[in-house]
This record gives C-alpha cells, structure tokens and sequence, in this order.
C-alpha cells in the first residue's frame, strides 16, 4: 500500500518548536512504515523525518504567512496541493491521508482516489468551507466529541475518531528520573479556550503552586512579551486575565518548555491541570501527561472525559470552583496507572493500527 500523506506547507516534519499536525505526522508515519505502508509525504524541504518519497515545494515552512486569515493567504497553501496532485497524477499512490484542513478538503474531492482527512482544527472556525464534500471523500476527528461539534456535511462523511498518541506512551516504566514535586501545571498555548486565567485564580484562592508552560502566541518567552504585539489576542487574554495572577511564586510562568524539558516539568508536577473553556479537540498535552505519570485534574468537556478515566488517571468535574478542590485529590491518584492507560490506549502504534484499518476500509 502506497499512502500520500500530505502534512501541509506549515511547519518541518517532526516540528523544530510547537507544531501540532506536523507532531502528529511525525508520531504516525514511522509506525505505518513499520506495518509495510510506504509512505510518500508532502511537506516542507528541509523536513528530516525518513520516509520513502517526498514531494515539496517550499525550502522551509510558511507558518509566518500562513498566520495571516486564510482568504489571504496568497498562494501557499494552493501552490503546495498543487504539487500534491500532480504527484498523485502518476497513478501509484493508493490513498490520500490529508491533514491540511480545508484546502485539503478541495484536494481531495479533486481526486479519483480513496481520500482521507483528519480533523485536526476548530471546526467552528470555517464553517462555509465545509459546505460542499465530494462523496468518496471520508474524514476522521481526533475525539469523538470534536466530531458530534462538527458541521452535519462533516459528520456524514465521518468514519469515526482516532485518538492522539505520544512516543512517552510506550513503555509503561519510561519515566523522566524526576520525583514528583508539590505543583500543578498547565500545559498548552496560553489562550482563552485554554483556561490559563481560571488555573492562576484558582491557585491563588485554594493555594496550591502553579506553573504555566505554553507560548502566549508567537512569543516563547517571558522577556519577548514586553514588545509584544497588543491586538494579539492571546497577548491580550495574557496581559488582562492571566497576568495579574502570575506573582512569580505562587503562580510562575516560565514560557515555552521544549523536549526533555518538557518531560521533566510534566512528570514532576503533581497534577496537569486542564482548565478548559473550549471543546478541546484532540488533547495531544493530555495523552503526555499520562504517559509522564501525571494524573490530570480538568473541566469535563471536549476530549478529556474520552482520555481521562474519572477516578482512575484524573478528576474532571463541570464546576470551575470545584476544579480547585480536586487538584489535591488527584495528585493521589496512583501516577504507574496513568502509565499503564497511556501504554494501553496511546502508543504511536495503537494509532497507526486504527488508521490502517481505516486505511483498508476505504482503498477496499
Ligand atoms: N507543548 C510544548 N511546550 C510548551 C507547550 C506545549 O512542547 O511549552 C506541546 C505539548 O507538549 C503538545 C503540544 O504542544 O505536544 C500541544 O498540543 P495539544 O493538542 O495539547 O494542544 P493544541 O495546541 O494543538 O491545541
């Protein structure tokens, strides 16, 4: 089976920093090359990520420009899937596995072979994009309530979800040589859907130690917001909401956290707290949390009550105030537990597995 997968002209493959789509290709593709899929990718030239072919247009990913609102977008994104579909046009290639978000979509409809696209974005965000999709064209949603959120034309070509998946997941003993220590943290981009305000606040009000991880949009450090752009929205929530609770002690912020860093500020936290204000999508932070041994603590909406087994691997409750109460009590719960649902329902290859299925399904 040969499988195009077309990760977009944003960012590499695996991501230098934060790259949502391009981490989860990067976490997929090896797995199905070691199932026997070859895999052609398309994406940007100076991706390292091994694969059998690759097809590119751009040196490097457009994430700068692509920033700007989609209409105007000049061109990237069409010159990129053009490149796609006149790769395709060789006729080897068996499936399309697309996760360049509407555009993709057109891509798709465009072809006279099984298509797949993976929802990995704010289904709210371009409704009108939706409105039309060619009927051999099937998507699947990262959560099974990002998809019940989806528009009706999405849903009916739905063929179910697939759950993201960490490389920490495998191997239920991997754990960072860390001890756990007594503070929570807030892994993601710090925005509104995100929740960062309430986790601060409620810190302060119950008094438990809080560490926020995440960029506040493009800037990843504390020292780069004093220039910051002010009409930046997550600058904004950042500057208003979030701030005048971050004290330095109580409540730190201490920026983007890459890698091994990452890894240990997780798996030492007591709890990862997910304070969310939006029907979070997929929940790559929550799946790593686990697979760190980190029980989770989070308002029950969007992916989490499909990740996180209340009373088990987290506690989730639809009261904000009452959030602040289970951020003890989860820090009880047995963290070898979180790893063992991680091991189980997370790996790479569990993933791999549901879209090869998929995969099957569709080219039969
Ligand atoms: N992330 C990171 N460092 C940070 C903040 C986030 O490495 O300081 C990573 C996080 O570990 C996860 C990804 O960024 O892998 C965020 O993905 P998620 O699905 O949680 O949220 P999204 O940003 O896609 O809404």
């Amino acid at each position: 089976m040969r499988v195009l997968v077309n990760a977009g002209p944003w960012l590499s493959v695996p991501p230098r920093g934060y790259g949502g789509i391009e981490n989860v290709v990067a976490t997929l593709v090896p797995e199905l090359r070691a199932l026997g899929v070859e895999v052609v990718l398309a994406t940007v030239g100076d991706s390292e990520l091994s694969v059998d072919e690759r097809v590119s247009v751009f040196p490097d990913g457009q994430f700068p420009l692509l920033q700007r609102p989609y209409n105007q977008v000049c061109g990237v994104v069409p010159a990129h899937q053009h490149a796609v579909l006149r790769r395709v046009a060789a006729g080897d290639i068996d499936l399309v596995h697309d996760h360049v978000e509407a555009a993709g979509l057109t891509t798709l409809a465009a072809l006279n072979l099984p298509g797949l696209h993976t929802l990995h974005w704010d289904l709210q965000k371009h409704p009108e994009l939706y409105g039309t999709i060619d009927g051999h064209v099937r998507v699947n949603g990262v959560s099974a309530d990002q998809l019940s959120h989806a528009p009706e034309a999405l849903r009916r070509h739905s063929v179910g979800h697939v759950h993201l998946a960490t490389p920490l997941a495998v191997g239920a003993d991997r754990k960072p040589a860390v001890g756990k220590e007594a503070y929570a943290v807030v892994l993601g981009r710090i925005t509104a859907g995100k929740g960062q305000d309430l986790a601060a606040r409620l810190a302060q009000r119950k008094g438990f130690d809080l560490i926020l991880a995440g960029p506040v949009g493009p800037y990843h450090n504390p020292e780069d917001l004093a220039a910051a752009d002010p009409h930046n929205p997550d600058v904004a929530f950042w500057r208003e909401k979030v701030a005048p609770h971050v004290d330095g002690t109580r409540v730190r912020w201490v920026g983007s956290v890459m890698g091994k860093a990452r890894d240990e500020l997780v798996a030492g936290a007591r709890v990862a707290l997910f304070p969310l204000r939006w029907n979070e999508p997929g929940g790559t932070a929550v799946v790593e949390s686990l697979a760190l041994g980190t029980p989770v603590a989070g308002i029950a909406r969007g992916c989490l009550p499909e990740l996180v087994e209340h009373g088990r691997t987290g506690l989730l409750t639809t009261d904000e105030d009452e959030l602040g109460d289970l951020v003890g009590a989860a820090g009880a719960l047995d963290e070898r537990e979180c790893r063992e649902q991680a091991a189980l329902r997370f790996t790479p290859a569990v993933m791999a597995a549901r879209y090869l299925t998929i995969y099957e399904r569709l080219i039969a």
